[in-house]
């Protein structure tokens, strides 16, 4: 029984047969072209092949809206790599289909059958072009705006970080300052008195007050280094227990006032020679024992141990003090990450819960990482009364040569004439055996 069908109908029978002669030839030509390796063309095959009957369906109803399901589907595959790097995916597909249908039809079928065949699908394939670009379109709009969103966001972060830093900042300042001021003031009315003899103490004063201020500007510095990946590195044979050493000297008395014990332990590793910025290592393992006495109570202990690890040395630092929460141990890495409650700032250098600018841990984070190493912190939580404590680990990577060409030229051949001091010395003493196979003292 004859159909009633609308005007281009007249040739659908035979265009049925040659969509059905064309499928195979298709679906394995374009197959091979698009899709890299056995396993995915097999999927992408299944895939054309659902392609080439909705094409058929459409050619046959005269509605192109029959391709949208898989045209949809394939538009929504995109990655969000591929929304990041601009491409488009499917359009480019549809595209290279275009082509690959007219080879195919053009060494497939006769002239005639051919353009029935291509004036019947060419407006489907133009139809599902539209289809796709717009929603590739779309999903870009969206994404840029999600985006944008994002950008937006940092950039409310980087403004409250702003002007809490300022504040804390202010407040830190402050302190040094007002205390110069007085000192200055008091020296003044001394000198206007004629009492010249007392202004060495006060002088002393004003000297601290200094110092203080320095260290803050200091800091303040070295952040703003690291933050530019300005920060150079000076690379020099150092051993761990050295600069923990100096350390030792620099806080005994200030472990004697707050009753602190620092306990170090000879862990292995500790003897090692490394090449590193000893100044600003140890400028980072100060930092970790200022906090570490700060935020211990009076009484309480502070343990430096560690190990080796393949390619690095771990240090840790653990006290009996405070605690952090969870929440804040990756917090208090992050620039100004504690620098919301200014009150709690109250610029003492090793007062229990003294606080401090908070710079201290950033600038030890970003001197570890300029290494090559890294900082971590473990501790149950933050608790005043119970005191859980806490334990930071610092990985430094334990390099045996100098990564400054020119530094690893000179310690080696440094290295080579003390090594042969000690070989020969070693001829002596049997106690310098093994001595020649490490970086000797310097
Ligand atoms: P600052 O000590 O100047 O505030 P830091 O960057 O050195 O800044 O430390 C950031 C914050 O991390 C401190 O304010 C403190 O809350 C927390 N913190 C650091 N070390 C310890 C520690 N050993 N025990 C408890 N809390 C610590």
């Amino acid at each position: 029984m004859p159909i009633k069908m609308p005007k281009k109908k007249i040739t659908l029978a035979p265009i049925q047969k040659v969509l059905a002669k064309v499928r195979p030839v298709w679906i394995e030509r374009v197959g091979m072209e698009l899709a890299r390796g056995m396993e995915v063309r097999a999927g992408f095959q299944e895939q054309l092949g659902r392609f080439f009957d909705l094409l058929d369906q459409s050619v046959t109803t005269g509605d192109p809206a029959w391709m949208d399901s898989i045209l949809l589907d394939w538009a929504k595959s995109s990655t969000e790599t591929d929304l990041e790097e601009g491409l488009y995916h499917v359009s480019f597909l549809l595209n290279r289909m275009i082509a690959l249908t007219i080879q195919v039809v053009r060494d497939e079928l006769p002239k005639q059958q051919a353009l029935d065949f291509l004036a019947a699908v060419i407006p489907i394939y133009t139809y599902g072009l539209g289809v796709v670009a717009r929603y590739e379109m779309e999903t870009r709009v969206a994404h840029i705006s999600n985006e944008m969103d994002k950008v937006q966001k940092q950039m409310e972060r980087v403004d409250k970080s702003k002007s809490a830093f300022i504040s804390v900042a202010a407040h830190e300042l402050k302190t040094p300052i007002t205390l110069i001021e007085g000192y200055s003031a008091m020296m003044e009315d001394l000198i206007r008195e004629n009492k010249s003899a007392s202004l060495g103490s006060l002088m002393g004063g004003m000297t601290t007050g200094i110092i203080r201020l320095r260290a803050i500007v200091d800091d303040m510095i070295d952040v703003s280094m690291i933050d530019n990946d300005l920060l150079r590195l000076n690379f020099q044979p150092m051993q761990i227990n050295q600069m923990i050493e100096a350390l030792y000297i620099e806080i005994e008395n200030t472990l004697r006032v707050r009753k602190l014990t620092l306990d170090r332990i000879d862990f292995e590793g500790n003897k090692q020679w490394i090449y590193i910025d000893a100044t600003r290592v140890q400028q980072a393992l100060r930092n970790l024992i200022n906090n570490a006495i700060k935020y211990t109570p009076d009484g309480g202990t502070i343990t430096i141990n560690g190990r080796t690890l393949p390619g690095f040395i771990e240090v840790t630092i653990a006290d009996t003090g405070i605690g952090i929460s969870t929440e804040n141990q990756a917090v208090i890495f992050e620039k100004f990450g504690q620098l919301g409650r200014v009150e709690l700032h109250s610029s003492g250098k090793t007062k229990f819960k003294g606080g401090g600018p908070g710079l201290g841990l950033p600038i030890a984070r970003g001197i570890l990482e300029a290494h090559g190493g890294s900082i971590w912190v473990e501790s149950p939580g933050h608790d005043e009364i119970k005191c859980p404590g806490s334990t930071f680990h610092v990985l430094i990577p334990s390099r045996t040569e100098s990564p400054d060409p020119k530094m690893a030229k000179l310690f080696d051949s440094l290295g080579k004439q003390k090594t042969k001091t000690l070989e020969s010395d070693s001829l002596l003493s049997d106690e310098n055996a093994g001595a020649s196979s490490r970086i000797p003292e310097s």
